[in-house]
C-alpha cells in the first residue's frame, strides 16, 4: 500500500540522458510521481526528489552520466536521488558510490518507482541503495509516451533486444525484446490525439522485432495505428534492416499517416565487419531495402546509421565500406565512433582502431553525409509539401518538418503552430540548415 503521505508537498526534478526510449520512460515516470502528488520544480528551486535516467551506449555516456550525477547533486544537495537507466542497470555499484545517490533503480524496477519510496530522508554518508534484477530477469513492458512538444510524440511501442550484435551492450542493458499490446498502443495514441498531438514517432530499441512478447507483429501494428483519426503522421523512429520487409515499405507507401522516413542502421558498409559484428544481414540486402523504398517512394528520406572504427575495420575494409555507402541513394548518415563496451563479444577481436584514426573516418563519412543531404533538400525545392511547425518563442522565425523530413523554417505566425500547412519548398535559409517556403492559401 502506498503511503502518499510520504509525498505531500514534494517537488522532484527529472534529467534524462540518452535516446527518445529514455525520455519517453522519464516522463512516464514523472507521471507516476505526478499522480502522488509530487509537483515538477521550477527553474532554480530546489527539489525533493530528484530522477536521473542514464545512458551506456559508449564509455563516453558512461562519464557524462558520472558527471551528471555530480552536478545535479551540488544543485540539490537535499534532494532524496534516484538513478535509474541502462548505466544504473549496467553498473549499479559504480552509481551507488556516487556521492549523494541514495537509490538506484534496475530496468525492471524503474516504472514500478514507487514501490521503493517509502522513505525520502536522505542517507548521510555511505552508498546508494541498489534494487535491480539480473539482465535475464528483466520481464516488464512498462508503457511510456512522451512528448518534446506539443507537436511530436514518442510512444514506446517495444523493449529490449535479441540480437547481441558484438559491440554492444543494450540486450545486457534492456533485456529481452518485448512489446505492448496494439490495442494498448492505439489506446496511447488515441490519448495523444486527445492532447492535441499530431505526430508520433515510434520508439524501442529493435521495433522491427515487434510482437515477440504478445504473438501479434509489426504490419499489425502498423496497420491498426494507421486507422487513428487525428493523427497527421507516425514516424517509424529506427528499424533493423532485415526486418523492413517489402511488405512494411508497400504498406507505408500506401499508408494515410505514416510518413516516408526510413532510419536504418547499417553500421558499416563491408561485408567482413558485419559478420564481424554479427548483424543480420549484408550489404545485398541492405541495397535491396534502399532501392525498394526509393522506387516505392522516390522523395522518402532515408537516414543511416553508421559506425566507425569498430575492432576488425582495416583501412582497406573502410575504403570498401565508404564506396559502398557513397553508391546508395540515401539522405544523410548518422556516424558514431565505436567505444569499447565491457562484456562484448567485439573485445575478443584483436585488430583495433587507433582514435586518431577513428576521427579521421568518422569525418570522411561526416563529408558525405553532408554532400548526400545537400543534394536530397536541393532536389525538392520548388516542391508542394505539408509541414507541421513547431512551437517557436514569440517573434523567433519557426521551423517544421516535411513528411519526407525536410526541415523548413517560416516567419513566426502561432496560427500555424501544430497545423499541417502546405507550402512550396523554395532555398536554403541564411545558415543552410533548413529551407524557406511560400505559404499555399488554402491550409489542409
Ligand atoms: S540490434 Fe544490435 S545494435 Fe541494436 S540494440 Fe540490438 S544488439 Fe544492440
Amino acid at each position: 500500500m502506498i503511503d502518499r503521505t510520504v509525498f505531500e508537498n514534494k517537488t522532484a526534478a527529472y534529467y534524462t540522458l540518452g535516446c527518445k526510449l529514455n525520455f519517453a520512460e522519464t516522463s512516464a515516470i514523472g507521471k507516476v510521481l505526478a499522480e502522488q502528488g509530487v509537483r515538477k520544480v521550477r527553474n532554480g528551486e530546489k527539489a525533493d526528489i530528484c530522477v536521473v535516467n542514464t545512458c551506456s551506449v559508449t564509455e563516453l555516456a558512461d562519464k557524462k552520466c558520472r558527471q551528471a550525477i555530480r552536478r545535479i547533486g551540488k544543485q540539490h544537495p537535499d534532494a532524496f536521488m534516484i538513478v535509474t537507466g541502462c548505466y544504473a542497470q549496467l553498473k549499479p555499484e559504480d552509481v551507488a558510490h556516487i556521492e549523494g545517490v541514495d537509490l538506484v533503480l534496475g530496468a525492471e524496477q524503474k516504472l514500478d518507482i514507487l514501490s521503493y519510496l517509502d522513505d525520502l530522508s536522505k542517507k548521510q554518508g555511505g552508498e546508494g541503495t541498489i534494487v535491480a534484477s539480473g539482465t535475464k530477469d528483466i520481464r516488464t513492458f512498462a508503457p511510456s509516451c512522451s512528448s518534446d512538444d506539443r507537436t511530436r510524440h514518442f510512444l514506446k511501442v517495444q523493449d529490449g533486444c535479441d540480437y547481441f550484435c558484438t559491440y554492444c551492450t543494450i540486450p545486457f542493458a534492456r533485456g529481452r525484446s518485448r512489446n505492448g499490446t496494439i490495442a494498448s498502443l492505439v489506446g496511447q495514441a488515441k490519448e495523444v490525439v486527445a492532447k492535441g498531438g499530431k505526430e508520433i514517432v515510434l520508439t524501442g530499441v529493435n521495433i522491427g522485432d515487434f510482437g515477440k512478447s504478445t504473438g501479434e507483429t509489426f504490419m499489425d501494428l502498423i496497420r491498426a495505428l494507421d486507422e487513428v483519426e487525428g493523427i497527421t503522421r507516425y514516424r517509424i523512429s529506427s528499424i533493423e534492416p532485415n526486418l523492413i520487409t517489402d511488405e512494411v515499405i508497400d504498406f507505408v507507401a500506401a499508408s494515410k499517416r505514416f510518413a516516408p522516413h526510413f532510419h536504418i542502421p547499417l553500421q558499416s558498409g563491408s561485408d567482413t565487419v558485419l559478420k564481424l559484428m554479427k548483424r543480420k544481414y549484408d550489404t545485398a540486402l541492405f541495397r535491396h531495402k534502399v532501392e525498394k523504398i526509393k522506387s516505392a517512394m522516390p522523395h522518402a528520406f532515408i537516414g543511416v546509421d553508421v559506425i566507425v572504427g569498430t575492432r576488425g575495420e582495416t583501412d582497406a575494409l573502410f575504403d570498401e565500406a565508404q564506396s559502398f555507402i557513397e553508391s546508395l541513394d540515401i539522405s544523410q548518415l548518422h556516424v558514431f565512433s565505436y567505444s569499447e563496451r565491457p562484456g562484448t563479444q567485439a573485445l575478443k577481436i584483436a585488430h583495433s582502431v587507433d582514435p586518431k584514426e577513428k576521427h579521421l573516418r568518422s569525418k570522411r563519412l561526416l563529408d558525405l553525409s553532408d554532400g548526400k543531404l545537400q543534394a536530397f533538400y536541393e532536389k525538392h525545392i520548388g516542391e508542394a509539401s505539408a509541414v507541421l511547425f513547431e512551437h517557436a518563442r514569440r517573434g523567433n522565425a519557426m521551423h517544421g518538418f516535411t513528411a519526407n523530413y525536410i526541415k523548413v523554417e517560416a516567419p513566426y505566425d502561432d496560427a500555424l503552430i501544430n497545423e499541417p500547412v502546405k507550402v512550396v519548398l523554395a532555398g536554403w535559409n541564411e545558415d543552410k540548415t533548413a529551407l524557406l517556403c511560400n505559404r499555399i492559401n488554402d491550409v489542409e
